[in-house]
């Protein structure tokens, strides 16, 4: 099982990439954060990365945050962490999505959408969520292809309980990072559009252990980060 002091050593090296590549954009790299990606990541090893100060988690599937977060080991630590959902949500798993995760970055759709919302009602909580874009015309990958984005948006913003702060995507993989820096510029493109007509868009999630670099200085304000961290996982 990985120790605290690689964790820590990984950690460090790509804070500091995220500093050279912020910089190299002229940004601010407190603009970035880094969600910690853990799946197929067990409790034990979640614990050592909260040990080393990491506090943002990302998950992909409801059932298996859900085992985590209940766990003995990560039970008593709810108010220091906050989980995001980062995979494809299914409506029927939208109420334990909405109790378990500070912020939802896969909605993709009207009817999930509306559910979140409802779910959220219940209660009584201000769901924080992105929509996942849909930029390749790969068969497999979830997101909302563009032009019906604008409709998504105008659906969302009349939901009271959903509360929209930007816009995620997840571009092909390519081994040379640089091919997927178009998918990040048009994520951006498509963000500053939406603001130009009125929508307040400040977060894009985008960027993974492989091309987060390029991601931020495309202006990635939250990069999901897993393999680089935790090392290669066993599935
Ligand atoms: C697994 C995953 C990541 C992290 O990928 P790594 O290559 O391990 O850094 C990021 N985003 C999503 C949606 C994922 O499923």
């Amino acid at each position: 099982m990985i120790n605290e002091e690689i964790l820590f050593e990984n950690v460090k090296k790509i804070y500091k990439m995220i500093a050279h590549s912020a910089m190299k954009a002229g940004r601010n790299p407190e603009d970035i954060r880094l969600i910690s990606v853990t799946k197929n990541v067990d409790s034990a090893v979640i614990m050592k990365a909260l040990n080393i100060g990491l506090r943002e988690f990302g998950e992909n599937r409801v059932q298996e945050a859900q085992k985590k977060i209940i766990s003995n080991e990560l039970k008593s630590t709810m108010e220091r962490i906050q989980w995001h959902m980062i995979g494809n949500l299914q409506k029927n798993k939208a109420k334990v999505a909405v109790e378990l995760f500070d912020m939802i970055h896969s909605v993709d759709s009207i009817e999930v959408a509306e559910e979140i919302n409802k779910q959220a009602e219940k209660l009584n909580k201000q769901q924080k969520i992105l929509i996942q874009v849909k930029l390749s015309d790969e068969m497999a990958k979830h997101g909302i292809s563009k032009d019906k984005l604008n409709e998504l948006i105008e659906c969302i913003k009349h939901r009271q309980n959903l509360h929209i702060l930007g816009l995620m995507t997840i571009p092909p993989f390519f081994d040379d990072p640089e091919m997927a820096r178009p998918y990040f510029r048009e994520l951006k493109r498509i963000r500053d559009d939406a603001e130009g007509a009125g929508v307040d868009l400040p977060e894009l999630s985008m960027g993974m252990s492989n091309d987060f670099e390029v991601a931020i200085e495309e202006g990635a304000t939250m990069v999901r980060v897993g393999t680089a961290i935790f090392g290669e996982r066993e599935y």
